[in-house]
């Protein structure tokens, strides 16, 4: 039952009666219920009472272009007349998915050769670990199948995909990590480092730690790493600068495939088109989501390079058909509006555009926040960023669950116009759409100081 404070029949109440919520302490839910958003315009949405809000993480860190777009309604429309629905089992195909796989090869941060596509970032990893598996097994190396993702980074939530996150609430109570799914350290100088230890040595150490890892598993056992070019939901953790220099070494001696999850950070979020070109990686798969469409309809990608690629023709030409797709693996609508949204951020070089809001919005929290006693660390790269919360800033530490400090400054956020995302750690999140403007950065990071400032 609902509590009484929200009225019979209301929205609120229905919701509660009805709706099982992602994410959510559900009794508490019953108390408190929910915000209900009815439209949005730019970065803002706006709830049942009218009230606005700066959406500080698009949505889940996707809606790149914000909450509305014309064209990609009219994309949308336009294909829903000519061709609402068709697959791609057996060869079958449509003209969305041939364009959009052909725009999304052209802009690869690396070669790569095919695209496979899947409806969400959960799908695109578990379809990517998927294909790992069976290429090795097409290369008479069933052996070689382990997987080794990091602490804190996120994946999904399926039973692949949050077996390879590497955060505590997506497993224990889920008996999951499945077997053969290892998680290494996560590259977060701020709490990992060791005492006197410069981040460049953190980077040497790290890698020599994977390195001690894929020897102690045995090399020929080990088929793949997964790593989100900078973490998102796992804290915003971007990794010393050559992170990945050192820890692709490691995976190159050990001839292990390199999967770089864009799903958050792919089309233009750190200041790139990819992560991986903000970070230095060349990874053999890509797999990206979200933004893809700026989310307007749920669509993911799965890119691979040909080496992978002929491995996987050669297998289902001769072991067996490659035994994998979604009913709605490239579904035509949600392609259409994909081809749309990146035609738009070529047009109005939006990457471009996220690089220079970027850097203000990445300024403005350190000058607003870096020295404030409640506030660890600000950290962030391009258009995403997170700020640290703790008790003790000299020693680091964050304050107990208990203290809910994160929810209260959450709840802070609404009164003040501002959605907030709070993740794993105390750490508030920022990726506002890339559309956003200067003034609203400015708008965003005054809101948001306020909120801290009321806080303690
Ligand atoms: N990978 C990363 C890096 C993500 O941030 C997310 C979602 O936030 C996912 C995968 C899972 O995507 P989805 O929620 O669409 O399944």
């Amino acid at each position: 039952p609902a509590s009484p404070a929200h009225g019979a029949n209301s929205p609120a109440a229905r919701d509660i009666a009805h709706v099982l919520h992602p994410y959510t302490d559900q009794k508490a839910h019953r108390e408190k219920g929910p915000l209900i958003i009815t439209g949005g315009k730019g970065v803002r949405v706006t709830d049942e009472a009218g009230r606005e809000y700066i959406e500080t993480v698009a949505g889940l860190w996707c809606a790149s272009l914000g909450f509305e777009n014309e064209r990609l309604v009219r994309a949308a429309t336009e294909q829903m007349r000519k061709l609402p629905f068709y697959h791609a089992f057996t060869g079958r195909s449509h003209m969305p998915m041939i364009e959009l796989a052909e725009m999304l090869i052209e802009r690869a941060p690396v070669p790569m050769s095919k695209v496979f596509f899947a409806n969400s970032g959960s799908e695109a990893n578990d379809s990517a670990l998927k294909m790992i598996w069976y290429v090795n097994n097409a290369r008479g190396r069933p052996q070689k199948k382990k997987v080794i993702a990091r602490k804190k980074g996120y994946h999904g939530v399926t039973i692949a995909s949050a077996s390879l996150t590497g955060l505590p609430a997506n497993h224990k109570l889920f008996d999951l990590p499945i077997a053969g799914i290892l998680h290494t350290e996560t590259p977060h100088f701020y709490h990992e480092g060791r005492p006197g230890e410069s981040e460049e040595d953190f980077a040497t150490r790290l890698a020599e730690e994977l390195d001690a890892m894929i020897v102690a598993e045995g090399p020929e056992t080990v088929a793949a790493f997964f790593a989100e070019p900078v973490m998102g939901a796992g804290g915003v953790i971007v990794p010393p600068a050559t992170y990945f220099e050192k820890i692709q070494a490691v995976l190159r001696k050990h001839d292990v495939l390199l999967v770089a999850d864009e799903v958050i950070c792919g089309f233009g979020r750190t200041g790139n088109y990819w992560g991986s070109q903000t970070m230095g990686m060349r990874p053999d798969i890509l797999t990206c989501a979200k933004a893809l469409s700026s989310s307007f309809l749920p669509i993911s990608a799965v890119m691979v390079n040909e080496r992978v690629f002929e491995a996987l023709a050669e297998g289902s030409h001769q072991i067996g058909t490659w035994g994998h797709g979604f009913t709605y693996s490239g579904h035509p609508v949600s392609a259409a509006v994909a081809v749309e949204t990146l035609k738009i951020y070529d047009e109005q070089d939006l990457v471009a555009h996220a690089a220079e809001v970027g850097a203000l919005m990445q300024r403005r929290l350190r000058e607003r926040l870096n020295d404030h006693p409640l506030v660890g660390e600000v950290r962030g790269v391009g258009l995403v960023a997170a700020v640290e919360l703790v008790e003790d800033k000299a020693a680091r530490r964050n304050y107990d669950a208990g203290r809910k400090v994160a929810a209260r400054l959450v709840a802070l956020g609404e009164e003040n116009g501002l959605i907030l995302r709070a993740l794993p750690g105390d750490s508030i999140a920022f990726s506002p759409p890339l559309v956003i403007s200067p003034a609203e950065v400015e708008e965003m990071v005054e809101k948001f100081g306020r909120a801290v400032d009321a806080l303690s």
